[in-house]
């Protein structure tokens, strides 16, 4: 039945990533590992939309569902063609009572369901472009550095990685740590005071490197993509 793929869906998911996330927590010391991992767990929640859009698009009997009170009431039903209006045949409830009453608060809060889902997504999106427009211009405003001794590093760790192209490496007042930002042309952010006198400089460099070769910045994006999307699963959070 439809309505079960969500219900079984949302429930197998949370044991899948509520799995994966301690044994990344607790138990693996391997980075690669703990990224595979995470990897898995990101796409295990997208499995749940997808089989529910796969049920959806098979041809499959009528379902009907019961909602105790979804259902329209005699007092919406209206009377068929010829019936006399005098009011001497089916007993109605009158419109202020109890019964008819009743039946409004349940169908408006299921109504307004997709509502809520949509402006809790919209508001995820929101705050995703704008981190994104934060850390471009946090990389405009960085130095580049160009032929430096740094820069020298970085270029042997690209190699010794096995990176196909050495990113561009800038230097910003406003970071805190080096990162790494963009996908398509990543650029490596390292703070004001960096350089490489500073400690395990060249581990945090090949670190940030790491991050590049596995696509991180993608995955991490599309991690809070998810979450923006489906906000209201739990599963979502620990991604
Ligand atoms: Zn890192």
């Amino acid at each position: 039945m439809l309505t079960e793929v969500p219900a079984y869906g949302v429930g197998g998911t949370v044991l899948i990533v509520g799995a994966v996330w301690l044994l990344r927590r607790f138990a693996l010391k391997s980075a690669a590992l703990r990224s595979t991992l995470w990897r898995v767990a990101l796409l295990t929640l997208w499995l749940l939309p997808a089989a529910v859009l796969v049920r959806g698009l098979l041809p499959v009997e009528p379902v009907t569902i019961h909602l105790p009170i979804a259902a329209p009431t005699a007092a919406e039903t209206p009377p068929p063609p010829g019936t006399p209006q005098s009011g001497a045949g089916v007993p109605r409830a009158p419109a202020g009572s109890p019964m008819a009453a009743a039946s409004r608060p349940g169908t408006n809060l299921l109504g307004a369901l997709p509502l809520l889902w949509a402006a809790g997504s919209l508001v995820g999106l929101q705050l995703i472009l704008r981190d994104l427009a934060s850390g471009r211009r946090t990389v405009k405003r960085a130095t580049a550095l160009g032929e430096g001794p740094l820069f020298g590093v970085v270029t042997a760790l690209t190699q010794r990685l096995g990176l196909i192209r050495v990113p561009r490496v800038a230097q910003s007042p406003d970071a805190t740590m080096p990162a790494v930002f963009g996908m398509a042309r990543p650029v490596l952010l390292v703070p004001a005071g960096f350089g490489l006198a500073s400690p395990g400089a060249e581990a945090v460099l090949a670190h940030e490197l790491a991050h590049i070769r596995r696509h991180d910045f993608l995955v991490q994006l599309a991690a809070r993509i998810t979450l923006a999307l489906l906000w209201w699963h739990p599963a979502a959070w620990l991604v």
